[in-house]
């Protein structure tokens, strides 16, 4: 069966090019030219994205406010992505049938705390009932105020690979419920730096930074000992995987990868590789370049 990715490049290949599409399908958000007639142009970055129950979160132990951070924040997470400002989101939910309007309330007051943190109002939206569980889908509005929005497909070869945060086992303590969407620091290393790629973590090392190589057309060497490890793994761990298979693999980190020539300034982060000619992706463990698969998660289809 065809995987997400496929997919996503299947959609992209229907489209016929548009001058107002700048970033068709396939990044972490479209980009829009949106000229108005007397008014100051800008770019209009608009995505969509949704968290299904049993998938992204578990009605039976996380909170409907839980789950409305967590879907407001994986959004905001994309607007980092791309170093863009949030400016406002449409919310879909449909709801189990049979459940009180105390839940829904709850699940709204969740989305718009996360909302309220980087002044992205909630400005519409969907409320049904069926039998079904919980689904809730948010579509993000923003702006790139100033700051060209950054492509996963920018990074050329010769670039140092970096990320802003230490990763892995962010299921493990449930810190994938509960993330700062790492705007600020977008913001900053965009302005400040010449960022050349850029994807916000969700699905794992592995699989984000394939994303990154693929869109640009480079390849990437990854050095097993530079990677920062969570302590969410040391803390809880459940399993017998080594800590550096969690960073590489689990996903849900929501820290930024990106890459750039020179060294970072204005953001703390951790260098972790870099970018090459040859499109492989390997991992080096002391000296030893073995390829560095994507097991990441990926929803199935
Ligand atoms: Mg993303």
């Amino acid at each position: 069966m065809a995987g997400e990715f496929d997919f996503i490049d299947w959609i992209r290949r229907q489209q016929r090019t548009s001058e107002i599409v700048q970033v068709p399908a396939g990044d972490d958000l479209a980009v829009l030219k949106w000229n108005w007639p007397g008014r100051e142009s800008d770019l209009l970055l608009v995505g969509v994205d949704q968290v299904l129950d049993g998938v992204h979160f578990d009605s039976a132990i996380h909170s409907p406010r839980a789950i409305g951070r967590k879907v407001m924040n994986r959004n905001l997470s994309d607007c980092a992505a791309m170093a863009c400002v949030p400016v406002a989101a449409l919310v879909s939910a449909a709801l189990p049938r049979g459940q009180d309007i105390e839940h829904a309330r709850e699940l709204y007051l969740g989305i718009k705390e996360a909302a309220d943190a980087f002044n992205c109002a909630i400005v519409g939206g969907e409320t049904g009932s069926w039998k079904g569980q919980l689904v809730v889908t948010v579509t993000i509005l923003g702006g790139a105020d100033g700051i060209p929005p950054v492509k996963r497909g920018g990074a050329v070869a010769g670039e140092h690979i970096y990320v802003t945060g230490p990763l892995g086992g962010s299921l493990l303590l449930d810190r994938h419920m509960n993330f700062v969407p790492r705007i600020i620091e977008a913001r900053r290393l965009a302005s400040g730096n010449r960022i050349g790629g850029m994807i916000d973590l969700s699905d794992g090392l592995s699989r984000d930074l394939r994303q990154i190589c693929t869109e640009s057309r480079v390849g990437a060497i990854i050095q097993a000992d530079l990677i920062p490890i969570h302590d969410d793994i040391m803390k809880a761990r459940r399993d017998e995987r080594a800590p550096l298979e969690h960073a590489l693999h689990d996903g849900e980190d929501y820290e930024l990868l990106f890459t750039t020539a020179e060294p970072v300034v204005g953001v703390e982060c951790h260098r972790i590789g870099h970018t090459t000619d040859d499109p492989g992706i390997w991992l080096d463990r002391g000296g030893q370049l073995e390829p560095l698969e994507p097991k990441g998660w990926e929803h199935p289809l």
